[in-house]
């Protein structure tokens, strides 16, 4: 696969989507592990054409089901949808070229006899698409190509009548479960959901958290420049986007510990803990580490950080981490997931960044969308208060809490603040905020609990 064709790196991803149809690991960790040995540019397009089949599973399905009368077998199915997804979202240039590259994989990997099938099928969907209409509302015909809302029409009614069932149609056109549609339409205004069914289309961008103490952000970009390499000063005074490398091992400062990977919204989190040089702090759910090294820099790498998490090897990350950025105040620890073995303090300030349905980073983790159930929203509020619960009897009087979730579902965030106030009158929000998707980072929410210093 060195030199890949793109008829090979189509191969590739077809066996990827045919894998992860039975397995457990997300997609984009099963895109990186096949794609090792691959060019960069074969690699993005292999990362392109996977994440494209799994974010648009539900569009993709919509759309076939009307050229596909019979049921086919699960594999071809995934093929359908592999070249299903460049004729309806790609290049209308490349269209004819989409549906003979698609046919020349079933034929690589010995399944001949699907060959006639798949270019029926693959020859109709393209006759369906309008390449001539100019489009500017969502109809029952019509689909966003990309995160900008370019819009693309077919000439049949396969979609769902926005006006009449919304929920149906962004369920349909955006590939979000509707259950999750339903909730956000139930709270939330139809131009902001739109928006934000928007930006979950769009890939994850690079965005970097500049190490203020050891450099400025312009000294970075001007190294970066010097290194061949592009990028922005962000929208806060440490983030930096938009960065054309392909990984962030290619850049200088790497590693020397001048920036993380870190998006705008999580950025917040440490800053309004603000812990101070020489306390006691723990980061309860710390893995992979991102938020431990962003305390340890605001305390001036003075002090104690207790990292402690229920998975071994992501706390690994926390030490690679920490070990990159030369902080050895950090020590990490594995606990037991109902916390028994969580050291009693007290500390000075705990940060809780709880496990989550990550319903604010639909966009980046693509196959969340289709793992989360309703019972996720029962399950996991219990366990976060159950989180609070555990760092309120660690905290000393006057020290603070911060609450974070990539969620945007009010049980996960403000219900859970709410009631963990209720149950403990000693403690007060002295700060909350709201992240909503794309506005203009990832959504979230984190809450600043004050533990009273009085008696
Ligand atoms: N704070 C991390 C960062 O900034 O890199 C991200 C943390 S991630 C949102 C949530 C973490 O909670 C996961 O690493 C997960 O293993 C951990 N976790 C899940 N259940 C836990 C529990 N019962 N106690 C402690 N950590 C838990």
């Amino acid at each position: 696969m060195n030199s890949g064709t793109f008829a090979s790196v189509r191969e590739l991803a077809f066996r990827i989507l045919v894998k992860s149809a039975n397995s457990e690991a997300y997609i984009e960790d099963q895109v990186q592990e096949s794609g090792t040995g691959l060019d960069s540019r074969d690699f993005a397009r292999l990362r392109y054409l996977v994440t494209t089949v799994v974010r648009r599973k539900l569009t993709l399905e919509t759309v076939l089901r009307h050229f596909v009368k019979r049921s086919v077998e699960p594999d071809l199915w995934q093929l359908l949808k592999l070249g299903a997804a460049q004729i309806l979202f790609g290049d209308a240039d490349h269209r004819h070229a989409d549906v003979n590259e698609t046919v020349e994989v079933a034929r690589a990997i010995g399944k001949s006899r699907w060959c006639k099938f798949l270019n029926g099928v693959l020859r109709n969907l393209d006759r369906a698409i309008l390449t001539t209409t100019e489009t500017s509302s969502l109809g029952r015909k019509v689909y966003p190509i990309n995160s900008e809302l370019d819009l693309r029409a077919l000439s049949l009614d396969l979609f769902t009548d926005p006006d009449v069932d919304f929920p149906g149609y962004i369920s349909e056109a955006f590939s979000i479960p509707r259950w999750l549609v339903e909730r956000w339409d139930a709270r939330q205004n139809r131009s902001e959901i739109l928006r934000m069914a928007g930006w979950f289309l769009s890939s994850p961008r690079m965005c970097l958290r500049v190490n203020l103490h050891k450099v400025s952000r312009e000294e970075l970009l001007q190294q970066f420049e010097k290194a061949g390499f592009s990028g922005r000063a962000g929208n806060i005074k440490t983030s930096i986007l938009d960065v054309n490398a392909a990984s962030p091992h290619e850049l200088p400062g790497w590693e020397t510990g001048y920036f993380s990977i870190q998006d705008e919204t999580a950025q917040h989190a440490a800053p309004l803990l603000d812990p101070q040089p020489g306390e006691c702090v723990l980061d309860l759910c710390a893995a992979p580490g991102t938020k431990t090294l962003h305390l340890a820099e605001l305390m001036g790498e003075e002090g104690e950080i207790l990292a402690t998490d229920v998975s071994k090897s992501r706390l690994a990350k926390v030490r690679e981490n920490a070990k990159r950025a030369n902080i050895d105040i950090i020590r990490t620890r594995c606990i037991a997931r109902d916390g028994h073995d969580l050291p009693e303090g007290p500390f000075d300030r705990i940060l809780i960044d709880a496990p989550c349905t990550n319903t604010g980073v639909l966009g980046k983790r693509i196959d969340v969308r289709w793992r989360l159930t309703k019972s996720d929203l029962e399950e996991l509020p219990a366990l976060q208060r159950e989180l609070l619960d555990r760092a309120a009897v660690r905290l000393r009087r006057g020290g603070a809490i911060l609450y974070s979730t990539c969620s945007i579902e009010p049980e996960e965030n403000e219900r859970v603040v709410e009631s963990f106030l209720q149950s403990h009158p000693d403690f007060s929000c002295t700060h909350q905020q709201t992240f909503l998707p794309g506005a203009p980072a990832d959504g979230g929410f984190q809450a600043l609990l004050v533990f009273s210093n009085a008696l």
